[in-house]
């Protein structure tokens, strides 16, 4: 039998089509089943800010079992709509489950050119001291007879991986130590 161009073109697409349909249906070969995702699986969510910069692009942090699953941009966030840019989108390293994250104290001496292993309570007994000491030696109960109660002679200044809660409770503490120089690097 000959086939013409055309005929040759009607059969070929009738085979595949035919052998597409034979594979789906009629070869006894099962598909593989689809993914399936449990939608009632308990994730707690709560929405925070990027602390990255000004922009306070709004997002949302997955945590389960105490720890983040997953932070997206929010899409309700007036700000980004859900969007997120480079910084934002590896928002989840700043997590305290993050392995790569520094988890001792390294301290290095006035002119010292090496890092020193340190434990937590070494360091927070020193800042401690450092502060008292600094404070009660720079107090200023009053500026040109006004009662001020404050020191100037302390500085805090924010880090752009600190978030709003944490800037909320820094700044509490702050003010309660009487200082003024307070500052933020996601705002300067
Ligand atoms: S997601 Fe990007 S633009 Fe938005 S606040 Fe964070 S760093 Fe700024």
């Amino acid at each position: 039998m000959e086939l013409g161009r055309r005929d040759f073109i009607k059969a070929s697409g009738a085979g595949i089509g035919g052998l597409a349909l034979w594979q789906l249906l009629g070869s006894g070969n099962t598909l593989a089943a689809p993914k399936r995702f449990s939608l009632t699986r308990q994730v707690g969510e709560k929405t925070t800010i990027c602390p990255y910069d000004a922009s306070g692009c709004g997002f949302i942090v997955a945590t389960e079992g105490g720890r983040v699953m997953n932070i997206e941009g929010d899409p309700e966030h007036p700000v980004n709509n859900g969007a997120a840019c480079a910084k934002g989108s590896s928002l989840r390293q700043l997590s305290a489950d993050n392995e790569r994250r520094l988890r001792k104290v390294l301290y290095r001496r006035p002119g010292g050119t090496e890092w020193e292993e340190q434990s937590w309570d070494w360091a927070i007994d020193s800042i401690a001291q450092r502060i008292k000491e600094t404070r009660d030696g720079n107090w200023m109960e009053t500026d040109e007879g006004i009662i001020v109660n404050r020191t100037e002679a302390i500085g805090n200044l924010g880090g752009a991986a600190l978030d709003n809660e944490e800037c909320y409770l820094l700044v509490k503490m702050m003010r309660a130590l009487g200082l003024v120089y307070i500052e933020h690097q996601a705002r300067i």
